[in-house]
């Protein structure tokens, strides 16, 4: 706890409850959820919040940098608690999204380049399968 105000002052955000669980919620999962996941996730410990709050938590989560904002295709956001670059793989058939946590992907940074002027920094990669569960149907 002391740690999220810690974060939470240093980038001058207020401590509301709803930022705080929502936050908290994310940190605590790996399964980059939706903002109606997390909505339904929150509903027995904060019976009053709705689902616009958590829309407006996350926004607010990501401007600051404390959460990142992915993107799987046809406005299917999802989101992810751990902020810094990496790619993810998405189940085409029951859209769970996977960190490739491992799969360093710098060296397409300099691929970009070989193919363009531009100097690249970094990139966002999504792959799409058939996740474990998935393929045992
Ligand atoms: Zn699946
Ligand atoms: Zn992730």
């Amino acid at each position: 706890m002391d740690n999220i105000t810690a974060i939470f002052k240093e980038k001058k955000l207020k401590l509301t409850p709803q930022r705080i669980a929502v936050y908290k919620y994310l940190k605590g999962t790996k399964e980059h959820p939706s903002a109606e996941v997390i909505y339904k996730a929150l509903q027995t410990e904060y019976p009053t919040m709705s689902l616009a709050t958590v829309y407006k938590a996350l926004k607010t989560l990501v401007e600051v940098g404390l959460v990142q904002e992915i993107n799987v295709g046809e406005g299917n956001f999802r989101y992810d608690g751990t902020v810094s670059e990496h790619p993810h793989v998405q189940c085409i058939n029951c859209t769970r999204v996977d960190d490739l946590s491992e799969l360093d992907l710098t060296s397409l940074n300099v691929e970009a380049e070989k193919h363009s002027k531009y100097k690249v920094f970094s990139n966002k990669v999504y792959f799409y399968g058939v996740c474990d569960d998935c393929q045992q149907k």
